[in-house]
């Protein structure tokens, strides 16, 4: 990407940040805020998965394991959804991309149809804190809304506050020794973005150590920026 060129294209925004620094929890309070379309490569890998899709075999293990799947079947999983029409809203990409290989993937793609990143949002948070954060995370089956037995608990157990729902779900892969891979594999591959998007001038950051409304008020200012 050359970072120059500002289309009055859809928005297409990126969050990056380790496994727990709260992607997915800000991309679906951005996606209310914003009317951006949520894509989470590990949702859709995830639905995959469950569907017994070759890509979902393939990728199962590699899942299980912490490490990334690899770029050729995250790339294609990305494209097709970035093909369906609702993406025409404009996006945020949460999970994706993770490796240099995907970043230049998917600046080929938005420049294919006439579309650039409006930012890539780095979520600062430090690593210590990630472990606790993921290990007592939970999600509602039903609507996908995200809790942790923490920071964010149900106001009645085990019952989605959104929509009532008692279908709650726990990652199999949110586990302590697969999150120290998880992290590992953040540092070795995908933080070497940050300098990446620094360098095309599309950078931004949000101290994310806080409480999830101040992160999300901060980044909801952040994407009004970069989308003006
Ligand atoms: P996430 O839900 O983003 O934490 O992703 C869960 C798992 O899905 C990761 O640990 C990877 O195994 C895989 N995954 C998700 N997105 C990607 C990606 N962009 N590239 C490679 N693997 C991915």
């Amino acid at each position: 990407m050359d970072g120059t060129d500002t289309k009055a294209a859809a928005p297409v925004l990126i969050l990056l940040g380790p496994p727990g620094a709260g992607k997915g929890t800000q991309a679906r309070m951005l996606q209310e805020r914003h009317g951006l379309v949520q894509l989470s490569t590990g949702d859709l890998l995830r639905a995959a998965v469950t569907a017994g899709t070759e890509a979902g075999n393939r990728a199962r293990a590699v899942m299980d394991a912490g490490a990334l799947v690899s770029d050729e079947i995250v790339i294609a999983i990305l494209r097709d959804r970035l093909a369906e029409p609702d993406c025409a809203r404009g996006v945020i990409l949460d999970g994706f991309p993770r490796t240099p290989v995907q970043a230049e993937a998917l600046d080929a793609l938005l420049a294919d149809s006439g579309q650039r990143i409006n930012a890539a949002i780095s979520l600062d948070v430090e690593d210590s804190a990630m472990v606790d954060r993921i290990s007592g995370r939970f999600t509602c089956g039903a609507c996908g809304e995200g809790y942790h037995d923490t920071f964010k608990p149900t106001a009645k157990p085990g019952t989605c506050d959104k929509c009532g729902s008692t279908e709650i779900t726990r990652r199999s892969d949110d586990n302590a020794a697969t999150v120290a891979q998880r992290l590992q594999a953040y540092h070795a591959q995908t933080a070497p973005l940050i300098a990446y998007y620094e360098r095309a001038g599309a950078l931004a950051r949000v101290d994310a150590m806080g409480p999830i409304e101040e992160i999300a008020a901060e980044l909801s200012a952040t994407v009004t920026r970069a989308t003006a």
